[in-house]
């Protein structure tokens, strides 16, 4: 991508939001990881979310450029505003301060050293989960290597199905569409002792009892993602959405 980058002189923007505290650490943790960063010639952007793998506070995240031209293209300037000349670093205006600070903490408290081991003990629960998945009449999306993992089935909607039931026995996990699947994003709580073998366990259980049944009809909110899949008009999905935000506000 970065080569195409180049050849038609476009920016090519690296979104690290949620691999911007493991990538970087991977190599020293031991794992192999092909370059991603500035390195690849053709990559003029890179974000990282300090407030995931970063451990910070919510609202918090970097945004990297290669130049400083580029940078400049963020920047918000009003000089004719009756105040005076009105110049922001970004099209934010006001921000916490407090958020900036707990998130400077942060960094310093975990140090390059805390976020190399914490990246060590993510990936290999990550491995091993997906190595146990795989086991389990599922099969993995593409070859997990650094902190997430995702599942689809050949045999019966996983998403409609084993979703639902996992979230009856206490498990939070994101559900995909296109194709359905499910999927995991691998924090530090996983890797405490006994968390991966309990739900490889669980989802285990729960697999098999979908299997016997491939076909078998599905209710709830499985039920309602599977309609919203096979509907081609997304605005009538878009539509539903914002109804449903609109209940939020009326309460
Ligand atoms: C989290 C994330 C973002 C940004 O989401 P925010 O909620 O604005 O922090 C963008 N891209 C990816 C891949 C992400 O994981």
């Amino acid at each position: 991508m970065a080569k195409l980058g180049l050849r038609y002189k476009v920016g090519v923007h690296v979104d690290s939001c949620l691999g911007g505290f493991v990538v970087p650490f991977m190599e020293e943790a031991g794992f192999e990881m092909d370059p991603f960063d500035f390195r690849v010639e053709g990559v003029t952007s890179i974000s990282a979310d300090t407030h995931k793998y970063g451990f910070a506070p919510k609202g918090t995240s970097v945004i990297m450029y290669s130049s400083k031209s580029i940078r400049r293209m963020q920047y918000f300037v009003a000089s004719d505003w009756t105040g005076g000349v009105y110049a922001t670093p970004s099209i934010v205006g006001s921000r916490a301060g407090s958020l900036i600070a707990a998130t400077w903490a942060t960094l310093l408290y975990m140090g390059r050293n805390g976020y190399m081991e914490s990246t060590k003990k993510i990936v290999t629960t990550n491995r091993k989960i997906a190595a146990e998945l795989s086991r389990v009449h599922v099969y993995v999306l593409g070859s997990p290597k650094v902190n997430v993992v995702g599942v689809a089935s050949k045999e019966f909607d996983i998403l409609f199905r084993v979703y639902e039931k996992l979230i009856e026995r206490g498990w939070h996990i994101n559900g995909l569409q296109f194709p359905s699947s499910i999927h995991l994003c691998v924090t530090m709580l996983h890797t405490k002792d006994g968390v991966v073998d309990k739900s490889v366990r669980d989802v285990s259980k729960v697999v098999a009892q979908v299997a016997s049944d491939p076909k078998a009809a599905c209710g709830g909110v499985g039920a309602m993602y599977g309609v919203s899949q096979t509907i081609p008009d997304r605005s009538v999905i878009n539509e539903i959405a914002e109804g449903f935000i609109d209940i939020l506000y009326k309460c």
